[in-house]
């Protein structure tokens, strides 16, 4: 679980490329990897060379975790889905919140999801 740390360690680029519906990645300039957090060498093939790659923020849940008791400060927000999505060009996998999810038959494996926007949850998503 990351709530307010990820919102710590997110940078306004990536959050303004989230309210667009976008993710904002770096991309390996030699090998093309394409990483999601800042980093200093590639994980592929250690080159230190980046460039910034904004993918499209669509894609399908790979799993989730529903809160009806969520943490602390976030009581009003429940129930909500803690999801983790693989993005549809890249499949990178990157989690987010889905408002409004309290069972399982609410978000079957493999529902087609995107990015609409970043609040102090994180990353925001809905139903496609
Ligand atoms: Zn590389």
């Amino acid at each position: 679980m990351c709530l307010k740390v990820c919102k710590l360690s997110a940078k306004p680029e990536f959050i303004e490329a989230a309210k667009s519906g976008n993710v904002l990645a770096r991309k390996c300039t030699k090998c093309g990897e394409i990483h999601l957090a800042t980093v200093y060498y590639c994980k592929k093939c250690g080159n230190k060379g980046f460039e910034d790659s904004i993918l499209k923020g669509t894609g399908k849940v790979i799993t989730y975790t529903i809160m009806t008791v969520p943490p602390a400060g976030f009581e009003d927000l429940a129930p909500y889905a803690w999801v983790v999505m693989e993005l549809d060009d890249s499949g990178i996998r990157i989690s987010g919140f889905l408002p409004k999810i309290s069972n399982p038959a609410d978000l079957p494996i493999g529902t087609l999801v995107k990015i609409t926007g970043f609040d102090e949850r994180g990353i925001v998503l809905e139903k496609q």
